[in-house]
């Protein structure tokens, strides 16, 4: 067993993901959506011992109480505070951060994109936007600027990149390579539905512009991108494989990515429907 503890999280993708997994892996496994309310964590990982659940997603609100209450963490959660990922080691609790590593993998499995060397530009400072500044300046991005709303925030992102990290404006993105919107702007039933985090004359042709929105499919500023002769990319290609380094840290064994792409994008192709 495992399963994903949010508040909400009726709309979570990872039970049709992660059961697909295990399906095609041939696992006698069962992934659960648990509601879990704001100050829950605790209880939800004491739950997680005591019924012997093998991991956990983690989504929000809960990433960092989660941190703060795991036995144990990754480098990388340490470093942000956060963890989107339990993994039961005996009677510890470690938590795991996949989102920047599964925000890199996509970019190199579906657009060949190595950030070594590479100029970033990334819009908010929240959970994910930190996840991949860290990630981009660990992968040796020469660059990582954060642009943010509000400015502390954006420090303090900036700063996760060390010396390659600064704070930004808009119009740096038409000096980057890859442009990444980690913001909720775009997304399908918030208010910023149609809104896009970025004027979109700083987009350029030949740059990759990144969306972790992935509902709908095509943002506004992957539309726009598109139209300017930018890369789109879509945030289905990040959900997948942040959730397939969850299935490998949990198993010991290789996620099988295209069964899990396929159930996310039909399930969401049946919210469109
Ligand atoms: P978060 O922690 O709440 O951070 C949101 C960020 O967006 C903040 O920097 C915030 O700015 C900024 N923001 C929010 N509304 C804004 C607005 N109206 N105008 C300008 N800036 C605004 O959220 P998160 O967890 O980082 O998630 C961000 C997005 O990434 C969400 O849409 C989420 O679904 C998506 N995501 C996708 C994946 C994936 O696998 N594809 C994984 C994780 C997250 P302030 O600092 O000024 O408040």
């Amino acid at each position: 067993m495992a399963g994903v503890i949010g508040h909400p999280v009726r709309h979570s993708l990872s039970p049709v993901m992660q059961n697909a997994a295990f399906a095609e892996m041939g696992l006698d496994w069962a992934y659960m959506a648990f509601d879990v309310p704001v100050g829950g964590a605790p209880a939800a990982l004491a739950a997680v011992l005591a019924l012997g659940i093998e991991g956990l997603s983690v989504t929000m609100p809960h990433k960092e109480a989660v941190a703060a209450a795991a036995d144990d963490l990754s480098a990388a959660a340490s470093l942000l505070g956060a963890a989107n990922t339990v993994v039961r080691a005996g009677d510890r609790l470690v938590g795991e951060s996949t989102d920047g590593p599964g925000f890199l993998e996509a970019l190199a499995a579906d657009e060949g994109f190595d950030p070594a060397g590479e100029s970033c530009l990334v819009l908010g400072a929240g959970g994910a936007a930190r996840a991949v500044v860290l990630s981009l300046a660990e992968a040796g991005a020469a660059e990582v600027v954060v642009v943010n709303r509000t400015a502390e925030r954006a420090a303090a992102a900036a700063a996760l990149a060390g010396s390659a990290g600064r704070v930004g404006g808009p119009e740096d993105a038409s000096g980057a390579r890859l442009v990444v919107n980690a913001t909720p702007l775009g997304m399908d039933g918030t208010n910023g539905a149609g809104a896009t985090a970025l004027a979109t004359e700083h987009i350029r042709r030949g740059q990759l512009v990144a969306d972790l929105v992935y509902n709908p499919p095509v943002t506004p500023l992957l539309a726009a991108a598109a139209e300017r002769g930018a890369r789109p990319v879509g945030g289905i290609g990040m959900l997948v494989h942040q959730a397939a380094l969850q299935v490998r840290l949990w198993t010991g064994m290789d996620a099988p990515l295209a069964a899990m792409r396929r159930a996310a994008a039909e399930a969401l192709a049946a919210r469109h429907s």
